[in-house]
């Protein structure tokens, strides 16, 4: 399936009001409400919107910003599935991260994470869908 060249009506029947805000239009949600800013559950966080696996649990950390951080983009199987984007739209420059499958808004990255990457994933919870890792 193509999801990056799908219209917007697509996404408006299939996702809430609010998702399409901040996945379709890049809005953000408001610090400290997201559903899974505190999930300390083991598993892997799917895109909100087409599924696609995008960040590990164990790459997950509270950063303290009032959204789901993680240090990390991708799982073991799942190396690469973000894209980077210049967004000007503040007035600092900031990164904007996107799911490079069907390209959804997930929210953007800052150079000021922990070790070992440095780097701070700040994702909105409603781009994310949690996937709890199968208790075998
Ligand atoms: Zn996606």
């Amino acid at each position: 399936m193509d999801w990056r060249n799908k219209p917007k009506s697509f996404w408006a029947e299939r996702l809430t009001p609010e998702q399409f805000r901040i996945m379709r239009e890049g809005s953000t949600e408001r610090a400290f409400t997201g559903a899974l800013l505190n999930n300390k559950d083991t598993g892997q966080y799917l895109c909100g919107s087409c599924e696609t696996v995008l960040f590990d649990s164990k790459t997950k950390y509270d950063s303290g910003s009032g959204w789901p951080s993680f240090y990390k983009a991708g799982t073991e199987d799942h190396n690469d599935p973000v894209e980077y984007k210049k967004d000007d739209s503040l007035f600092e420059s900031r990164v904007e991260i996107l799911c490079k499958n069907c390209g959804a808004h997930l929210g953007h990255v800052f150079a000021d994470g922990p070790k070992p990457t440095g780097q701070r994933y700040c994702v909105n919870s409603l781009s994310l869908k949690f996937k709890k890792e199968d208790e075998e």
